[in-house]
């Protein structure tokens, strides 16, 4: 089985949308991801919903 999901987020510096793959199975999670585009390092939490999907939020990691 594949828990991993693909989620387009958009970067909460420059704008442009990053692809991020969501490993499902590690349940709520938060980590650092720098942006492919700006290079400046994205705080990205997943939480999941009741149907097993990923709930992604994006914000700067000095907010
Ligand atoms: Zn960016």
């Amino acid at each position: 089985m594949n828990f991993l999901e693909s989620v387009v987020v958009q970067c909460p510096y420059c704008g442009e949308p990053m692809e991020l793959d969501i490993d499902c199975a590690a349940g709520r999670q938060e980590y650092t991801e720098d942006c492919p585009v700006c290079c400046k390092p994205v705080t990205v939490s997943v939480t999941l919903k009741e149907d097993g999907r990923p709930q992604v939020e994006v914000r700067p990691e000095d907010a």
